[in-house]
């Protein structure tokens, strides 16, 4: 089974309109915000056309990953969704 298949199978339940992942206004990203667009294990993290990084907690699994590389550079504020959001894993 894929990657992509098995994260198909987590259910997420988004609270809209306040995200558990933001990113600080930037001009240019750090190295470390950059190497989010292709480590997130989810895919939440993007590289638009200006050359920002964006992202889209939707999906994310709360695996911390974006948190600790990033942790000095202070670019992200990460928080766990507040009870009855976020993913719930199907296998645990
Ligand atoms: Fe991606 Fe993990 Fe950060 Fe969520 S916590 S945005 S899955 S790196």
């Amino acid at each position: 089974i894929k990657v992509e298949d098995k994260l198909a199978i987590n259910r997420y339940r988004v609270d809209e309109g306040r995200p558990h992942v933001r990113i600080k206004r930037h001009e240019d990203p750090s190295p470390q915000l950059l190497a989010m667009t292709k480590i997130c294990p989810a895919g939440c993290y993007e590289l638009t056309e200006d050359g920002a990084v964006e992202v889209s907690p939707a999906g994310c699994m709360e695996c911390g990953t974006c948190r600790v590389v990033t942790s000095e550079t202070g670019e992200i504020e990460w928080a766990y969704p507040i009870g009855g959001y976020g993913i719930q894993f199907k296998f645990g």
